[in-house]
């Protein structure tokens, strides 16, 4: 079937109206962002709302800035082209430009949003894996008020979100140490309580990177992960020669983060793996301890995409590769430059 039923069409003109437009047409409603998921879903008849909300028109929602706590804060709207462009994104958190970089094809990137990649929920989503691995925050608004919630929780099975049926996912917060340079870090409230070290622990020299592999160029992952490393930031982190830190010294990790897609990871994390990271050395020896709890701790199931082995295997190596990136982008390192 590549028809849609029939649909009522709604143009909201605020977040104001759209949560109007929710109450007012119930739970068979449907916002419409870039429309690359839910109107494909629409003709297979997967989906069948009854009114569509077209959100498009909400220009509060489409921005990329700096919060008043020094947080980076991404607007629901965001087009995943807008992301990619950014050189305030790109510059703190290489690890979405990375990731955005192999979303889909120019077309769906110019056009699909941040928030409708987030609220769809597919298990082999991307930037879930990367904001779970940055810890970020969801930002998400009912006619009760604004809510946040930790991305870690933001997922509650495949296709499914804590978002509910009158509320809109609003905004994507993730928190930085006031600094520049690249020394940044988890702070902000709360940071310790989401598993990143508390910002007075800091500074921290943090580096992240994302690793995906695809059938083609444009695809869904097979298997992806994303990694973010917060070194502490002492004598030892600095990037002299001969080593991951001075001389003969491997840099301290505060906390890692580590997102997995596509493998069955729950809630896009690999805890385990981050757990046995977290106040040790970087090398290379922790690494592999860290790819391979990242491998025996994912759930991935055999598809077109490839088997259960071979996806196990990338979960892995991705997880190593992300991590040995992050760490070179930390200490301001070429690729693969241990000294
Ligand atoms: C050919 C193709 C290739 C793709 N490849 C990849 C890929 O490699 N990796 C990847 O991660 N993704 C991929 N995608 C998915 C793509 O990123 C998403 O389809 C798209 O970005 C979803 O965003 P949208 O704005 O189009 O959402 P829509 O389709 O408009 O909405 C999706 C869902 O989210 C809800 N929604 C939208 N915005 C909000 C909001 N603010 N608050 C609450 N609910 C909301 C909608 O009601 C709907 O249920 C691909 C898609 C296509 C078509």
């Amino acid at each position: 079937m590549q028809v849609p039923a029939q649909v009522e069409y709604e143009r909201a003109t605020s977040v104001g109206h759209a949560l109007e437009l929710l109450a007012r047409f119930g739970p068979q409603a449907r916002l419409l962002a870039g429309g690359h998921s839910l109107i494909p879903m629409m003709k297979l008849r997967l989906a069948q709302p009854e009114t569509l909300i077209d959100i498009n028109g909400l220009s509060e929602l489409s921005f990329i800035e700096r919060g008043a706590a020094g947080e980076l804060r991404i607007g629901a709207l965001t087009r995943h082209a807008e992301l990619l462009d950014s050189a305030l994104a790109g510059t703190l958190f290489p690890i979405l430009a990375d990731a955005e970089r192999v979303i889909a094809d120019p077309i769906v990137r110019n056009w699909g949003t941040i928030g409708g990649s987030l609220c769809q929920a597919d298990p082999s989503e991307d930037l879930s894996a990367v904001f779970a691995a940055l810890r970020a925050t969801m930002v998400i608004r009912g006619a009760e008020g604004v809510r946040t919630v930790p991305a870690r929780s933001f997922h509650t099975a495949p296709y499914e979100t804590v978002v509910g049926p009158a509320e809109i996912l609003t905004e994507i917060q993730i928190a930085i140490a006031p600094g520049t340079g690249g020394l940044g870090g988890p702070g902000g409230p709360g940071a310790a309580a989401r598993g990143g070290p508390a910002a007075e622990a800091g500074p921290f020299l943090m580096g992240s990177a994302y690793e995906k592999v695809m059938r083609r160029v444009g695809d869904w992952p097979v298997g992806a992960a994303g990694a973010v490393l917060w070194l502490a930031a002492g004598p030892a982190a600095a990037p002299a020669a001969g080593g991951t830190g001075g001389p003969g010294v491997a840099c301290t990790i505060a906390a890692a983060g580590i997102g997995l897609s596509a493998v069955g990871a729950r809630n896009f994390v690999a805890a385990e793996a981050e757990g046995s990271l977290r106040g040790g050395p970087a090398t290379e020896e922790a690494f592999a301890i860290a790819g391979d709890l990242a491998a025996a701790n994912c759930r991935p199931v055999s598809d077109l995409r490839g088997p259960t082995d071979y996806k196990r295997h990338l979960a892995r190596e991705l997880t190593i590769r992300a991590l040995r990136t992050a760490l070179d982008r930390a200490l301001g390192r070429a690729p693969g430059q241990d000294g």
